[in-house]
């Protein structure tokens, strides 16, 4: 399980025995967790994001509330992973827990959200669920169907894998087979959604092929099945992508939609003129049927291991 207090002796360990000797024991190094100046302030403030977004949704203050610099899903219990020092999706979820709440947690970033999944994998009081690429194409390698949890938590762990250039067609046939019946049988006080948007077909460390069309049907899904929730941010590297895709889920969670047309002064930095996109590559027929039939094959082996 999850401790805070693993992050804290962490950094008390790195101040006191210096990175050299203890960086590499906490996943910091070269690659993908360099330490840099004002990490620890910075990435603290990622979790308070999304420690106050639990507090203002179990408080019944706001229905939903969208910590949008959260998300970071790989993060461990003792050790910074992709990107991810601290597990706030995790911060988030235990605060809900300790108001006596049940936590559905859904992750539709592209990459597994293996850290959220090893906290809660022995726990029937949190369902995981996390469509992504498949492992066997991108990091971290995990996420298969076979991982449904173990001990109390038997059951309450879903992933759907997805292969290279899965469109929105398909990903959302597949969101709509698993998803919603789960969230039904396990009745749910609140959601807990990691929004990574690096399903997107422009985003350069993934394959999927997403656009922001199929993005906000995803999230009106969740908010459909929401009783209450607590929104993050997730992934998302093409940096032309990433504001108009959370400005969208920013105007579905206040139920009123911004207008297509994008101020002048983004339009000026990056390119694109409205705020869904408004062209995107079609998949050849050939490769949709494959995508298709690897979700298909996925989705019912995951229904059959979970009897739903
Ligand atoms: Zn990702």
């Amino acid at each position: 399980m999850f401790h805070t207090q693993d992050y804290l002796r962490a950094v008390q360990d790195l101040s006191q025995g210096g990175f050299e000797q203890n960086g590499w024991m906490y996943g910091f190094g070269p690659g993908d967790n360099p330490v840099w100046p004002e990490m620890d302030k910075v990435e603290r403030l990622k979790a308070g994001s999304a420690i106050q977004a639990a507090e203002l949704v179990a408080a019944g203050k706001v229905e939903v509330a969208f910590a949008f610099a959260g998300g970071m899903h790989h993060a461990h219990a003792n050790r910074a992973s992709g990107f991810c020092v601290f597990n706030d999706p995790v911060l988030a979820i235990h605060y809900l827990l300790r108001q006596g709440m049940r936590v559905a947690y859904i992750d539709v970033d592209a990459h597994h959200g293996d850290g959220v999944q090893a906290a809660f994998y022995t726990s029937d009081q949190v369902l995981t669920i996390s469509l992504h690429e498949s492992g066997q194409f991108l990091f971290p390698g995990t996420g298969f169907t076979h991982e449904t949890g173990s001990g109390a938590g038997d059951g309450y762990s879903a992933n759907v894998p997805l292969a290279p250039y899965t469109d929105d067609e398909t990903y959302l046939w597949a969101f709509r087979e698993v998803v919603p019946p789960l969230i039904r049988r396990f009745q749910p006080d609140a959601i807990v959604s990691q929004l990574g948007v690096d399903t997107h077909y422009d985003d350069p460390l993934t394959h999927l092929m997403l656009s922001t069309h199929g993005f906000a049907k995803v999230v009106e899904t969740i908010r459909d099945l929401a009783p209450r929730w607590v929104a993050l941010g997730g992934g998302g590297y093409a940096l032309d992508v990433v504001p108009r895709a959370w400005t969208l889920a920013y105007g579905i969670m206040r139920d009123e939609p911004f207008p297509d047309d994008l101020p002048p002064a983004y339009t000026a930095r990056y390119s694109g003129s409205r705020l869904h996109d408004s062209n995107w590559p079609e998949l050849d027929p050939g490769s949709q049927v494959k995508v298709r039939r690897y979700a298909e094959t996925q989705v019912h082996d995951l229904k059959r291991r979970l009897n739903l």
